[in-house]
């Protein structure tokens, strides 16, 4: 990999980035960053390509914080950029895949010409003994087994390893911790020890392909239309998410005051008011659950019937904590200076608008399984969920899934760290065994 970052700082701004005859994109980096640290050689290799049409710059920031702050560049790393002297698109920030870079490129230069530069790099092979899909508790506890064992082990991302537990306010019953931590510093550790055990992570990638072998025990993975990865053991371990409803406010004050895991946040709330949304076994069950801390839930459904079971429809229905609100689907989430949330709702039938209040609200509408990119040759049940045995094998040799994205009764980060560690330790079996059938060859 060339440099084709050039590191500049705040007297050169003006001439260099303000005054350039070409477009410029800038990168705002700091150390101690594993975005930033995931960005540069992504970053680099575009600008081997455009650098003849466009600049590219790193700024450090922690040494040019004032024009930083005159940028309002608040977050590491940022990318802006530049034509003309003036700001072009949206800044880019976090793990920044290169695709969207791409995107972003695309419209500083003439189609023609982008596509010109924009030729297909030499693809880069990578040898691995284990590919693990997805860095949340499932992939991270797998490559931590597997890296100890001594396997070459890829963790790949799309976006910066931690999954669904990075974006969990506060977690309270993962064993170890001592008392209850922030989501994200769980998985920070998780990452930082899965990277000193020797896997290697690929966070903020696009998954091209992925290619299940039949003939020489080899899979094969493609990131980014560029790196080749080729490994006898695969763990997908994409997760599952809960489903949005695509209200405003929702995105805002998700793990603010909106949660989607009763079990996980459910304590909080000990003597509080919460709104539960849905009406289905999830939202039924839950909602039962609830009731253990709350002082009153009130369960707003679309419907004027619950889709549950009989028999915990009865239980909710018969517990005096809970009043059902029918026919009603909430409009937006908002949150009042007291701290309380607000949800304005419409019965769909009278279209008559309401806002009720709570200390917490509760979505439970369904998950939906990250199985895209898992080849349908490997079996799953109708909701896309993976099937696997109790040793998380998949119906074909080497392919191994853990975590969330399995069809399996109890979705948690223990439980997903659990099959991590299964998984890992089958894997090195297999593996073992494909080198014996060869030397007894
Ligand atoms: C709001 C909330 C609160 C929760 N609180 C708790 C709690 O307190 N305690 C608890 O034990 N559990 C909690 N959970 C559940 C827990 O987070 C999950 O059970 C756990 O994270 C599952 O781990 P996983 O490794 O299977 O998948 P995930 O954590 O979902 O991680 C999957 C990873 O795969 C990556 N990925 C997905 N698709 C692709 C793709 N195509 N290419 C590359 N990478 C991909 C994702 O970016 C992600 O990093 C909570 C869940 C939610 C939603």
């Amino acid at each position: 990999m060339g440099n084709y970052l050039k590191e500049i700082n705040a007297d050169q701004f003006e001439a260099e980035v303000l005054s350039s005859k070409k477009p410029v994109v800038v990168d705002f980096y700091s150390t101690e960053c594993p975005p930033c640290e995931a960005l540069a050689p992504k970053l680099d290799s575009i600008a081997e390509k455009f650098s003849s049409e466009i600049s590219f710059f790193k700024i450090f920031r922690q040494n040019n914080k004032e024009l930083a702050q005159k940028l309002g560049v608040s977050s590491s790393p940022t990318l802006l950029f530049y034509s003309d002297g003036k700001e072009m698109s949206e800044r880019l920030t976090g793990g920044i895949r290169k695709k969207t870079i791409y995107e972003h490129i695309a419209n500083l230069l003439p189609i023609e010409l982008f596509n010109k530069l924009n030729t297909h790099a030499e693809k880069i092979n990578r040898l691995a003994d284990v590919i693990i899909i997805g860095g949340g508790p499932g992939g991270l506890t797998a490559a931590l087994y597997a890296a100890q064992a001594k396997l070459k082990t890829i963790v790949i991302d799309q976006g910066m390893p931690g999954g669904q537990v990075s974006t969990t306010h506060m977690i309270s019953n993962y064993p170890g911790t001592g008392k209850p931590v922030h989501g994200y510093e769980l998985m920070h550790h998780m990452s930082t020890q899965v990277l000193e055990a020797g896997a290697v992570l690929f966070p903020a990638v696009d998954i091209t392909s992925v290619k299940i072998s039949h003939k020489n025990n080899m899979h094969e993975v493609i990131i980014d239309d560029e790196v080749i990865i080729t490994a006898p053991a695969i763990i997908f371990a994409t997760g599952a998410e809960p489903r949005l409803l695509n209200v405003a406010g929702e995105k805002e004050f998700k793990g603010k005051g909106i949660s989607y895991c009763a079990t996980c946040d459910g304590k909080y709330y000990e003597d509080k008011e919460l709104i539960v949304i849905g009406g289905g076994n999830s939202a039924v069950e839950e909602s039962i659950f609830l009731t253990r801390f709350a002082s009153k839930i009130t369960v707003i459904h679309q419907f004027d019937y619950l889709q549950a079971n009989k028999t915990a429809q009865e239980t909710l229905l018969n517990n005096e904590k809970v009043q059902i609100v029918w026919d009603s689907e909430p409009r937006k989430f908002e949150k009042s200076a007291d701290g309380k949330m607000a949800v304005t709702i419409e019965n769909v039938k009278t279209k008559e608008v309401n806002t009720i209040s709570s200390d917490g609200v509760f979505i439970f509408i369904g998950m939906s399984p990250n199985g895209k990119i898992i080849p349908e040759e490997i079996q799953r049940n109708q909701w896309g969920y993976i099937l696997s045995n109790s040793e998380m094998a998949t119906n074909l040799p080497g392919v191994y899934v853990v975590g969330d994205i399995r069809e399996k009764s109890i979705r948690q980060a223990i439980t997903a760290a659990s099959d991590g560690c299964i998984a890992a330790v089958q894997a090195e079996r297999y593996i073992e065994s494909l080198h014996n059938k060869k030397n007894a060859k």
